[in-house]
């Protein structure tokens, strides 16, 4: 982060020092709302969450060498006390922004923000220094810390950014003005809590409202595929840029197919030429990240040679999506426990099956081991059938259903499909998921563990790999 004095901070807050002996000390480190990950010259910010109070660590970030606390009233350590640590975070991230002057580019979207967050950091990360820390950073908390971390030298800020209802999107966008507005899709996630699809697109197209107009270079980037992003296109002043499969997308994906091992590989299209990408990452579904990536990065002036060479080199930075590790023994397990939705689960359920078919060869099998997917609200029970009919479909070899009533529904829809007997399972919690698997697997299977994220599903990958 830049420079701040504490007196700066206080200014910008509106906040009172309390315990300061020094004023003009300055905060140089990372903001961070978890005492042990204080590093010295920081600044703790506290909050009272449902059953940690971040205040009680107040000394405990102070003797980790934190300069002060940002909290809600005062602590016995030296501390700027706010009414609403939320909002003074959102006003200095903002304070920092205005200084910088970096470029912000914003993302959002109903699923694939935080992949392609990841890979717009590793191709703009080729262009100058860029902030775009791994994980979820995308409400008013992490988004303000995302920003804080920018210094002088920062070019680019890449910021993810969710919304849970209407106004969120307007709100980080006033925080962090971003010159650029990517939006991924409009699909079901978070369904229930919004009452339906035109009311999602209605929240996502807060971003790009807020754009500057052209000429000031003012750019949305669009999903061309996806008729509420197109549809956009009417709502903001700034220039559009247009990415997909349709044929009038300017960044284009053609000849789009799956490696033996699950990989996308395509051509890509953009208006000052093309390349031929294969990907590291699996599943088709990332063909759609990297082009809106491609998009960002061609729009600030990346070469396309580039973009294809960085689209190819991106690895994996967040984790439990489309982690593939293979055991010794070699079973593949594929940890995409992060979250699920009907499209993430159809488009990994389509991954795990390319990449079984090596598998086959060799005598391995196919697993999907699914839970629920949440916040679905009335359409849940037609979409948990609608998934166990697909894994049947695909022609998945088995499926395991985790968890309760959804993960009933899911397993009814695999065998009203297809009369599954031994091939579906249900079974009601994790460690009977794991119990089951660590006595059927054998080498060459392939092994696909996804969920909703309350399900904790990554246990099942962790113990799978860690106790063979
Ligand atoms: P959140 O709302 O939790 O922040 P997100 O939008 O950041 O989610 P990711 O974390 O990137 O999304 O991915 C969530 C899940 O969706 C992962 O399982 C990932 O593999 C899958 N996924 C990523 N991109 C897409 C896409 N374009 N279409 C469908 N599924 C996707
Ligand atoms: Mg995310």
């Amino acid at each position: 982060m830049i420079a701040l004095s504490l007196a700066e901070i206080a200014g910008i807050t509106g906040g009172r020092q309390y315990d300061i002996p020094d004023p003009d000390r300055t905060v140089t480190g990372p903001v961070v709302i978890d005492s042990r990950q204080v590093e010295p010259g920081g600044l703790f910010a506290a909050f009272a969450g449902e059953h940690v109070d971040g205040h009680d660590y107040a000394h405990r970030a102070v003797e980790a060498g934190a300069v002060a606390v940002l909290a809600a009233r005062p602590v016995g350590v030296p501390a700027i006390v706010v009414d609403d640590v939320v909002r003074a975070l959102g006003a200095l991230a903002r304070a920092v922004a205005e200084r910088i002057g970096a470029t912000a580019v914003a993302l959002t979207g109903s699923v694939g923000k935080t992949s392609t967050k990841d890979l717009i950091g590793q191709l703009l990360g080729a262009l100058g220094p860029t902030v775009c820390p791994a994980g979820n950073l995308n409400n008013e908390i992490g988004l303000p810390l995302t920003a804080l971390r920018a210094t002088e030298d920062t070019r680019y800020l890449v910021l993810e950014m969710g919304a849970r209802g209407i106004g969120h999107i307007r709100y980080l966008t006033e925080l962090t003005p971003p010159r650029i507005g990517l939006v991924l899709n409009v699909g079901t996630a978070h369904l229930g809590e919004f009452g339906g699809r035109e009311q999602i697109a209605v929240a996502k197209g807060e971003l790009v409202e807020s754009l500057p107009a052209a000429a000031e270079g003012g750019v949305a980037v669009l999903n061309a595929d996806d008729p509420l992003v197109r549809a956009m296109s009417s709502r903001t002043k700034a220039r559009v840029l247009l990415f997909g499969e349709a044929a009038d997308a300017d960044i284009r994906a053609e000849n789009v197919r799956l490696t033996a091992t699950g990989q996308p590989s395509f051509t890509l299209h953009t208006p000052t030429g093309c390349g031929e990408v294969t990907m590291r990452l699996y599943g088709e579904h990332h063909v759609s990240n990297a082009l809106a990536a491609a998009a960002v990065a061609h729009e600030l002036g990346m070469p396309v040679t580039e973009i294809a060479a960085a689209l190819g080199g991106a690895g994996q930075l967040s984790r439990w999506r489309m982690e593939v590790t293979e055991r010794p023994d070699g079973v593949t397990i594929v940890n995409d426990a992060y979250n699920a939705n009907p499209e993430s689960m159809r488009a990994a359920l389509r991954a795990l099956v390319a990449m079984g078919d090596a598998a086959r060869a060799k005598g391995g099998r196919t697993w999907a081991v699914l839970g629920k997917m949440a916040e679905l609200g009335e359409e849940s029970l037609a979409e948990h059938d609608a998934v166990g009919r697909l894994a049947v479909r695909l022609n998945v070899s088995k499926l395991v259903a985790v968890g309760d009533r959804e993960a009933a529904w899911l397993r009814m829809g695999a065998y009203n499909e297809g009369s599954w007997g031994e091939e579906s399972v249900h079974v009601s919690d994790v460690q009977a998921a794991i119990d089951l698997l660590r006595s059927e697997l054998r080498p060459g299977d392939v092994v696909l563990v996804k969920a909703s994220r309350s399900v904790g599903l990554e246990k099942v990958a962790e113990q799978l790999l860690a106790g063979e």
